[in-house]
């Protein structure tokens, strides 16, 4: 049975299972290439899986989707580095 799309409703629904060998992936500053991230929605390890919708551009599958590992780096890095100097200096001492 054919899928059609959430958002337009059009059956142009493209499927891609690829074997990647080298996965290049970016989001917010951060970048890096290896393996396929596995918390993305894009597939994981070597395979990268995508459904979208050929007419409006749609992504299929569960969204949204939990703070991936490569977005909690960036977390980490804006993180102060003294949380207790900064909730001191917040109450005026
Ligand atoms: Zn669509």
């Amino acid at each position: 049975m054919a899928i059609t799309c959430v958002r337009c409703n059009s059956d142009r629904i493209a499927h891609v299972d690829a074997k990647c060998d080298l996965c290049l992936i970016s989001i917010l500053d951060k970048e890096r290439d290896g393996y396929v991230p596995d918390d993305m929605g894009i597939g994981g390890g070597s395979v990268v899986t995508l459904v979208y919708c050929m007419e409006c551009g749609q992504m299929m599958g569960k969204f949204p989707l939990p703070v991936s590992e490569m977005e909690k780096d960036k977390v980490k890095a804006e993180e102060p580095l003294d949380k207790g100097l900064i909730e001191n200096l917040l109450k005026g001492i």
